[in-house]
């Protein structure tokens, strides 16, 4: 739940923008009617060299990592030689600690007083381009991929790129993280594109729900929770190909918007607008020096391009 008495507006808009996919489906796009979901990819003609994953656990605080919380993360930092970091999502308090702004800085590498969605019931559009867009502008025949089951996200982003070709952008609004995980391990080979933004939100979900609070224990089994679904994920469809030379050399980018305080967030308390990164590396590749929210974008287009 993103502060939804906040998002009347944008829902307004995504009315509008949902009614043009349903036209459009209706039209016998195909993939687009499973339970009003929408998005598929086209089959990639190859694998790209290389590749980035942003993944967004939404709402994960940084005292949520943990061994116990998040033994696959966890380990997966250490076997790595990589440290986490803590970022300060807040811009130096500047920036609401708010899903909208927030994701919107990780998708565009910039703060939301460039790219104008202050809060979560912005109306839009994005005032500047996306790095989906900025990787089309330098590699034409690239593709990206964002997956999402929160509405509101997806239209914003989806707003900015109509006028990119489909079949270089994909877009899934899927119903939860449970269909998000499906859609990955069932498309993933198939999609292969050079940067893709999965958004996970059970452990936001379950911090409104309760608190975000590692101590909570419905927090705390979320925590869990996605911890073992990105340990699927990792394992059935980011582990390198058995076939020798068919793997990208990937980047994988593990980033939280916000933490929060009793059911909320949105201030600037340490407990809110400090959040948990870890990034790793391709085997043989230097680490990548993410320090704030707005480098996420900018390193991963660095490193495709
Ligand atoms: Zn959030």
């Amino acid at each position: 739940m993103h502060d939804i008495e906040k998002t009347v507006g944008s829902v307004r808009n995504l009315n509008l923008w949902s009614g043009l996919l349903l036209a459009l489906c209706a039209i016998s796009l195909p993939g687009c009617s499973r339970n009003g979901e929408e998005g598929q990819c086209n089959a990639a003609p190859h694998m790209p060299a290389r590749q980035v994953v942003i993944m967004g656990i939404d709402g994960l605080r940084d005292d949520a990592v943990s061994p116990t919380l998040t033994p696959f993360l966890f380990h997966l930092a250490e076997s790595h030689g990589v440290a986490w970091r803590k970022i300060d999502v807040s811009n130096g308090r500047t920036q609401q600690t708010l899903s909208a702004p927030g994701w919107v800085s990780v998708l565009t590498a910039t703060w939301a007083s460039a790219h104008g969605i202050v809060d979560n019931s912005s109306a839009g559009p994005i005032k500047v381009p996306t790095v989906f867009e900025r990787l089309h502008a330098s590699k034409a025949d690239s593709r990206s991929v964002l997956m999402t089951s929160w509405k509101p996200l997806y239209g914003w982003v989806q707003g900015r790129l109509r006028a990119l070709p489909q079949i270089h952008h994909a877009a899934f609004l899927r119903q939860d993280d449970a269909a998000i995980e499906q859609e990955v391990l069932t498309t993933w080979r198939t999609c292969q594109p050079e940067l893709a933004f999965i958004h996970l939100d059970a452990v936001n979900k379950a911090g409104h729900a309760g608190a975000f609070d590692p101590s909570d224990p419905g927090y705390a089994a979320a925590v869990r929770e996605t911890d073992s679904r990105i340990g699927r994920l990792w394992e059935k469809a980011l582990a390198p190909s058995s076939v020798q030379g068919a793997a990208p050399q990937r980047l994988v980018i593990f980033a939280s918007d916000h933490g929060g305080v009793g059911n909320s967030h949105g201030r600037y308390s340490d407990a809110e607008r400090w959040a948990p990164l870890l990034a790793i590396s391709p085997p043989g590749s230097a680490p990548v020096n993410i320090s704030s929210l707005v480098d996420i974008g900018q390193v991963s287009l660095d490193f495709v391009q």
